[in-house]
């Protein structure tokens, strides 16, 4: 066998290393190598998942900062139609206002509708799953 013996910087057991050349590198016994491996790669999908959290609390805020700036802008839009108006336009372009705002609110509407549908399902599983147990517990 080649290689030479050290002692492991991690437990201190002494052990050989894979070939006399990697007796200048390696500081660690396999298994303390594979261990911080290991805790490395943890680390790393740690970093990743918490960069991606930042990510997307800031797209959230994002979209909460343009839904507000939408707000506003149908808000204009209403009383923009309002001044310029001329009397038969008036009608008209109010309503094509209103449509907008209302559009924008039932987008809003079916999203939130779409999140309590699924809350709704996730629970009526739960409680089915609930109920197939003590359906099995009654017929022990
Ligand atoms: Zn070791």
């Amino acid at each position: 066998m080649a290689g030479i013996i050290k002692e492991c910087r991690q437990c201190g057991i002494n052990f050989r290393t894979k070939t006399i050349k990697a007796g200048a590198w390696q500081a660690y016994c396999n298994p303390c190598f594979g261990a911080r491996q290991e805790s490395n790669a943890e680390k790393s999908i740690k970093k990743r998942q918490s960069h991606m959290f930042e990510a997307l609390d800031d797209r959230i805020k994002r979209i909460e900062e343009k839904s507000q700036h939408m707000d506003m802008l149908v808000s204009a839009e209403i009383s923009n139609a309002l001044t310029n108006l001329s009397n038969n336009d008036l009608f008209n372009s109010v309503n094509d206002a209103m449509q907008k705002a209302l559009e924008e609110k039932k987008k809003q509407i079916d999203a939130d509708n779409k999140k309590f549908k699924d809350k709704i399902q996730k629970q009526l599983v739960m409680l089915n799953n609930k109920l197939v147990k003590i359906m099995q517990e009654m017929e022990k």
